[in-house]
């Protein structure tokens, strides 16, 4: 038979299923999103490093490029002669015509800003754009070291006092052919026209990237070039070695390869850091991790998307799932109820089918128990009579098995007699009941009692009883099942005079009577048989037919209660019935 149909409750796997998946998505996002984030960065510090070689190489070139032109200049034959002419005959405008126009020819090819020509004290006796005679003290004191040395020297980048114009020198001392030094030529090289323009140009487009020229003076370090992002700063802007998170300070204390730091602007920048060799400067080249990432945070929004997108796909892909798993099971619960409907219809159906047979072959059975025990009676009394007049009137006359079996025809007569009244009786209870009133159960006992006076006295029972309740019941058929009780307790007894016992307890919503004798006690076994209609544990030697139980039975049934025994072989019975409080049953 289909069961009742149950609740589906959502598994907890499916809540672990989708929890494991919306980590798993989240967490490969994450190392996807860091992962690139990384290889990028890695890219970039590459591309700083690359970048920071090919300017370190450039200024190298530079520098070698502009020693080897002074190198050219100081070898020439030429230069020499004429100055030495110069300096002999210095009012002599041919010879300084001739001198100036091969200093101008000089400016013009290497592209220098100025030249001047020093005697070999140190004093500017010639120069080609400007009248000023004079040179910077410093610009002396260089001049004076190189040509002391015969060296060529280019000098570090300078300001000038007066114009504060960045330029460097690149000292070229004049050797006569005697070896003696004739002076000096100071070729004023301006950094703006090639070597600043070198180091700004990036090779590839960006809003933050720069290269920086940094020499250290004393416990600072001295921004050199033009900054991209400050202007007039060259030379004049500072930090001192200490700001250890500095790319500057970090290049000057000896750190080469890239870095991360805080620029002059105090903004995170990638760095990668080196020096130049042969010279007191350093290099860093940055850029912003603004910038860097910048790209990043486009890709972060991006996979943030597609998380939310897988996540809520999943739940949705869950969702669906378990919607149709709901489906699936609902349908399978409505075909499921819809059978045990069917089944219960069905059921429902044949137990009115049984019940509608069992009432009418009840019926019938009434009937014919009430047709059978009273149209019987008149032919059976007609029998029993006429069997009576033969024994009385032949008695002795015929011979001596005769008489044997009149007696045997006369008393199976008398009992079948008993029998059908004991039947019919029984079937009187339903029909010939009376509707249930209120009681007092000590005068029904009473009345049993007084019904039973004769055998009482014959037998010397003593009967006793407590305080009996006032229960709803019928009371002539009441006084029925304690006449019963009373004259078996009496019939069933032993040696001893019977003493019989009645009392009444309240048990819930019901009393339970009980009725105890000291007789000869019924066996266990015999527990339901003893209330089945004609059925009897002894034979002759205890007079009866066997109903009375079964009519106890009946009654105590019809008022709702049931009835039942407990006994000790020999040691007495105590019948016990109930009678409902509140409602008795009236059919
Ligand atoms: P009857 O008394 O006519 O035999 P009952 O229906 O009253 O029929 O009792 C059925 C049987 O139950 C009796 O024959 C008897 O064997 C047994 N019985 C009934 N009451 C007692 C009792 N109080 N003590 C011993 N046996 C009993």
């Amino acid at each position: 038979m289909a069961t009742k149909p149950s609740q589906l409750d959502l598994p907890h796997g499916v809540f672990l299923v989708f929890t494991f998946l919306m980590l798993g998505i989240i967490a490969a996002g994450y190392l996807y999103y860091k992962n690139q984030k990384a290889h990028f960065v890695e890219n970039i510090k590459n591309d700083l490093v690359t970048i920071t070689v090919l300017k370190v190489g450039q200024i190298v070139n530079w520098r070698k490029d502009r020693l080897a032109e002074a190198r050219v200049i100081q070898g020439s034959r030429c230069m020499p002669r004429q100055m030495e002419e110069f300096l002999d005959n210095p009012r002599k405008n041919e010879i300084r015509k001739d001198l100036k126009d091969g200093m101008l020819l000089l400016k013009k090819n290497y592209d220098y800003s100025d030249i001047f020509l020093v005697d070999a004290n140190g004093k500017a006796v010639l120069s080609v754009v400007s009248s000023a005679t004079e040179i910077e003290q410093h610009a002396k004191h260089m001049a004076l070291e190189a040509i002391h040395s015969g060296k060529v020297v280019l000098t570090d980048i300078q300001r000038t006092d007066l114009s504060k114009t960045i330029y460097f020198s690149l000292i070229v001392p004049i050797l006569l052919p005697n070896q003696r030094p004739a002076g000096a030529l100071l070729l004023i090289i301006d950094p703006n026209r090639f070597l600043y323009p070198l180091i700004q140009t990036w090779p590839v487009p960006s809003r933050t990237a720069e290269t920086l020229l940094i020499r250290r003076e004393g416990n600072n370090v001295v921004y050199i070039n033009e900054l991209r992002h400050r202007k007039g700063t060259t030379l004049s802007l500072r930090f001192p070695l200490s700001q250890t998170d500095l790319p500057a300070a970090m290049a000057v204390l000896g750190k080469r390869g890239t870095t991360k730091g805080i620029d002059y602007r105090g903004k995170p920048v990638i760095a990668c850091t080196d020096h130049i060799p042969d010279s007191p400067w350093f290099i860093v080249t940055k850029v912003d991790e603004d910038e860097v990432y910048e790209p990043f945070r486009e890709s972060a929004f991006i996979v943030s998307v597609i998380i939310i997108i897988l996540v809520a796909s999943s739940g949705m892909g869950i969702a669906l799932w378990w919607r149709q798993q709901k489906v699936l099971f609902y349908r399978e619960q409505y075909e499921k109820e819809f059978e045990y409907n069917a089944e219960l219809e069905k059921a429902n159906k044949e137990t009115a089918k049984t019940l509608e047979e069992l009432r009418r072959s009840n019926d019938e059975l009434k009937q014919f128990a009430y047709i059978a025990s009273h149209d019987l009676q008149e032919p059976l009394r007609m029998i029993a009579s006429y069997l009576q007049l033969i024994e009385r009137r032949y008695k002795g006359r015929l011979d001596k098995d005769a008489d044997e079996f009149i007696a045997f025809a006369v008393e199976g007569a008398g009992r079948l007699q008993n029998m059908i009244i004991g039947l019919l009786a029984y079937s009187r209870i339903e029909t010939q009941g009376k509707p249930l009133e209120e009681v007092n159960s000590a005068e029904v006992l009473g009345n049993a009692v007084s019904n039973l006076k004769l055998v009482i006295e014959e037998s010397g029972a003593a009967i006793t009883a407590d305080r009996l309740p006032v229960v709803k019941a019928d009371a002539v058929q009441l006084v029925q099942v304690f006449q019963n009780l009373l004259s078996n307790g009496i019939k069933f007894r032993r040696e001893d005079p019977p003493r019989i016992h009645v009392s009444a307890v309240q048990e819930g919503t019901e009393w339970v009577f009980s009725v105890s004798d000291n007789g000869i006690g019924i066996a266990e076994e015999y527990k339901d048989r003893i209330f089945n209609i004609f059925q009897r544990l002894h034979g002759k030697e205890y007079p009866g037919v066997g109903i009375g139980l079964s009519l106890c039975r009946r009654i105590v049934e019809r008022h709702g209660g049931r009835i039942w025994f407990e006994s000790e072989s020999g040691q007495g019975t105590t019948f016990y019935f109930t009678i409902p409080i509140k409602e008795g049953k009236t059919s």
